[in-house]
């Protein structure tokens, strides 16, 4: 595998602009610096190397901050050349949607420590049935599970990984990343340590993630425990277990997996040639993907490279709709709760983590939250498989609350709306063959298509084909 860092450009009439553009990577002349800081804004920063998750000061979450003046010596157009011409190239990591953005992600890690499957890069295409069934003409649908384990999570998984191998590399006194989650963390985290050698220990709530995803960890190696709690149980334990630095803690907490996550934002962008959508509807649990794709707008904003925030809606599942609550009260009080059984399990969560983050990124956007019921985001997932889809229930729920919008007006017509599908609709056998079956809680399956079992009698087979043709 090419490992150089030289991304010359194979046209001759753009090799001097390129040669111009990748030298200072090259030779780390521009130092483009990232470091951990206090979200809320206490003074003091921290390497993105140090075995940091909270703010000393408030112990509050923590971010990435990007000195933006390194950054914007190259021009919004410089800038989008080099990011156009890495998509697609197997030139190492520059393949990778996430690392063909590397100088926003994490700008000094070493091409040797990162850990990439080509993550990202997922297809963004147009709904065109189902817009026209809502009378939406404008509606897209970015298929992060399209990924290497199945959902949108490797895209901080890709980062988190890379960033604890070369803290491994200079010394540091890690042995092994840790993770609570509600299934597509410790898939994700799992593979990326397995691919870098590195131990994972991952915390799953007995009986509440999908069979695929229980299996995920357990094919990649990693140590695999399921506790008799919930997601917000695991959640309290791993961060109990990892008190003591020899064991990386790897949930959305730790802010260095939002970089990743971040580029979903800038993708979506430069799939539309550098254009911003109107909306962007997003499945949200603890919240950490929503604070994320605010990030990317925001910087591609800082950056002069678009002018406008796409407004962004974070959709809850009525069962698990602390975030839905909390917008509800007007954001004056964080509310917290017992999430109930969804069949979107990977957001059933009471208690989400990035909680202040999503807060400025609904307010910074201008956006919404809203809600569906199981039965709305199980038949919300139906009606978009019948125009050719595979959706996971989580996008179920995006889905539910698109419906929504439309019937409020909120969403115009003539609106483009981006529909973040989260995962790998694959994922969730058990949540399509119930819903086909009739036999999901609380759902009615207005859209149910069993299966016919017949006897194999050409004229009984043709009877019922020309019944169901209706011929
Ligand atoms: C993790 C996950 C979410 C929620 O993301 P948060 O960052 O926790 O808000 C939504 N859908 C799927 C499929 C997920 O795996």
């Amino acid at each position: 595998m090419e490992t150089g860092h030289n991304d010359r450009h194979n046209d001759k009439g753009r090799m001097m602009l390129a040669d111009s553009l990748q030298r200072p990577h090259e030779t780390n002349a521009v130092p483009y610096r990232a470091t951990f800081r206090c979200f809320r804004g206490c003074p003091g920063e921290y390497s993105l190397y140090e075995v940091i998750y909270t703010c000393p000061t408030c112990g509050g979450l923590l971010e990435v901050h990007h000195d933006l003046e390194p950054l914007r010596a190259k021009s919004a157009e410089e800038w989008r050349e080099v990011i156009d011409r890495r998509v697609g190239t197997t030139r190492w990591p520059y393949g990778s949607g996430v690392w063909g953005m590397r100088e926003w992600v994490v700008p000094d890690l070493r091409d040797e420590n990162v850990v990439s499957m080509y993550e990202g890069n997922s297809n963004l295409f147009w709904a065109e049935r189902l817009g026209k069934q809502l009378g939406l003409d404008d509606l897209w649908i970015k298929l992060c599970g399209n990924s290497h384990t199945g959902s949108f999570k490797d895209l901080g998984m890709t980062v988190l990984t890379s960033v604890v191998k070369q803290m491994i590399a200079d010394g540091s006194s890690v042995q092994a990343v840790a993770a609570a989650s509600t299934g597509d963390t410790s898939a994700a985290l799992a593979s990326y340590a397995a691919a870098a050698g590195i131990p994972a220990i991952i915390f799953l709530p007995a009986g509440k993630v999908s069979t695929a995803q229980l299996i995920q960890p357990v094919a990649n190696g990693a140590h695999v425990l399921a506790l008799d709690t919930d997601f917000d149980g695991c959640m309290r334990v791993v961060q109990e277990v990892t008190q003591d630095n020899s064991i990386y803690l790897a949930n959305s907490m730790n802010s260095i997996r939002i970089e990743g996550q971040k580029t979903v934002a800038i993708e979506i962008v430069r799939q539309f040639d550098w254009q911003v959508p109107d909306w962007i509807i997003i499945p949200v649990g603890n919240l950490g993907n929503i604070s994320a794709l605010y990030k990317g707008f925001k910087l591609l904003m800082d950056l002069g490279i678009t002018d406008k925030m796409p407004r962004l809606v974070g959709a809850q599942a009525s069962k698990a709709n602390p975030f839905y609550r909390s917008y509800r009260n007007g954001f004056r009080e964080k509310a917290a709760l017992q999430a109930d059984k969804t069949l979107a399990s990977a957001i059933q969560i009471g208690d989400p983590v990035s909680y202040e983050k999503a807060v400025q990124a609904v307010q910074g956007s201008n956006g919404i939250v809203e809600e569906a019921t199981e039965h709305e985001l199980a038949n919300a997932a139906a009606m978009a498989d019948l125009t050719g889809m595979y959706t996971c229930p989580h996008t179920g729920v995006a889905l539910a609350v698109l419906f929504k919008l439309i019937q409020r007006g909120e969403i115009q017509s003539t609106d483009r709306v981006v529909v973040i599908s989260t995962a790998h609709g694959l994922k969730f056998t058990g949540f399509k063959v119930g819903y086909h079956e009739g036999s999901l809680d609380e759902v009615e399956s207005e859209h149910a298509n069993p299966p016919v079992y017949l006897k194999a009698d050409p004229r009984v087979v043709k009877e019922t084909i020309a019944r169901k043709l209706e011929l």
